[in-house]
């Protein structure tokens, strides 16, 4: 006869995909009780692993119903997290630090593929290159593809011991950035149409139950759009500043002054436009640049909210070429023009945040190097 010990034992098959770790073991299982024919189990999950609960309840099922004397289970979920997640959730202060972290940066566009996580990741390299400790959080969830452009893509993250809400995600580290992408939550084949409602419940638990120890910057990689990303996080964090990415086009600027409108609503604020694809640089002739997206657009995005244009990123094919391999140019080609931009970028926002002396020290000895070189 199958007993509380042989459920449990079973269980142990159930794992999180992050961590790999079991669910038994993670006590996201709780008050397995058995009578025969029936199984009655909670399942209480951190938020940040609600993306794979559909899963999970299946497995769960699954592995349960392989005994032979079972031939019901049932699964009731835990929606009243523990004292700490819930005071996290409702009765936290509007905006509220996170410990350790000295300045979040947020970088964001109107609309996709204008190269804002291209930005994001390769702004969080050329922080770390000078010196300061610095995170990425990749809060793209309609496309989080700042895994494989770190190069990571196969690596999940682990969690803490603990359990439950008690739990935090341990970013991964390359390039000296400590990672964190909602890549690494969603499950391949998920359909985008779960994500958004997912997003606004975890958003929270992305800032606060990550390990992100001590960090100088951390850079936020918003999804494209006005939406609810923008509002959770802007309600949440106190942003140091925000970046609007756009292009070149008059066209793409509509969408820009929609995003730039509404972190002006938000209070958060600005800190200045990034124009991508400004040129084309052959590679076969570096010397030649050619306007194939038109020009002007981030110039005008500038001038009309009285803000300055802090780079224009040229398109270079190892930016895209690089990026597939899982290397920013930052780090491949240090040399190319977009890394050389990428990097003034940096130091520009470095000198427009506040930072205290011995960094600030730190960045202009490096500025003077780089400009002697
Ligand atoms: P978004 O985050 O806005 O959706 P991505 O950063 O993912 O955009 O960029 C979309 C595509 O354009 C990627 O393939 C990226 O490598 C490429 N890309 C972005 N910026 C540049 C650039 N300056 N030069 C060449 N390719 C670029």
């Amino acid at each position: 006869m199958t007993t509380i010990e042989d459920a449990n034992f079973a269980l142990q098959k159930v794992l999180d995909a992050g961590s790999q770790k079991n669910v038994i073991e993670l006590a996201w299982i709780k008050n397995v009780r058995v009578t025969i024919p029936r199984v009655i189990v909670t399942l209480s999950l951190p938020s940040f692993a609600n993306s794979q609960r559909d899963r999970i309840v299946q497995e769960v099922r699954s592995v349960l119903l392989d005994f032979e004397d079972i031939d019901d289970v049932q699964i009731e979920i835990d929606n009243n997290p523990s004292k700490t997640e819930s005071q996290n959730q409702s009765n936290a202060p509007e905006l509220q630090k996170i410990d350790g972290i000295r300045h979040i940066i947020a970088v964001s566009s109107g609309k996709g593929g204008v190269g804002k996580s291209t930005i994001a990741v390769n702004l969080a390299c050329s922080l770390a290159k000078l010196g300061l400790k610095t995170g990425l959080l990749d809060a793209d969830i309609y496309g989080p593809n700042t895994p494989s452009m770190m190069g990571v893509a196969e690596q999940n993250p682990k969690v803490t011991e603990g359990s439950g809400s008690d739990q935090r995600l341990i970013p991964i580290n390359k390039y000296g950035i400590s990672l964190v992408s909602m890549g690494f939550l969603i499950e391949e084949g998920q359909p985008v149409i779960w994500r958004g409602p997912m997003l606004n419940s975890i958003i929270r638990q992305f800032l606060y139950q990550v390990e992100w120890n001590n960090l100088d910057f951390l850079v936020i990689d918003l999804p494209p759009g006005t939406g609810d990303a923008q509002i959770s996080l802007s309600q949440s964090v106190p942003i140091s500043g925000a970046i609007v990415v756009t292009t070149p086009q008059q066209v793409s600027l509509q969408d820009a002054r929609r995003g730039l409108a509404m972190f002006k609503q938000l209070g958060v604020p600005l800190l200045g436009i990034v124009e991508n694809m400004s040129v084309f640089i052959p590679p076969d002739m570096p010397s030649k640049k050619y306007e194939i997206f038109g020009k002007g657009g981030g110039q005008t995005l500038a001038k009309e909210n009285d803000l300055p244009l802090l780079a224009q990123i040229p398109i270079e094919i190892p930016l895209v070429d690089d990026s597939n391999k899982g290397v920013p140019i930052s780090i491949s080609q240090p040399n190319k023009e977009s890394s050389v931009v990428f990097g003034n970028l940096a130091q520009l926002i470095l000198s427009l945040i506040h930072i205290s002396e011995p960094t600030r020290l730190l960045s202009i000895s490096y500025a003077v190097l780089c400009l002697k070189k």
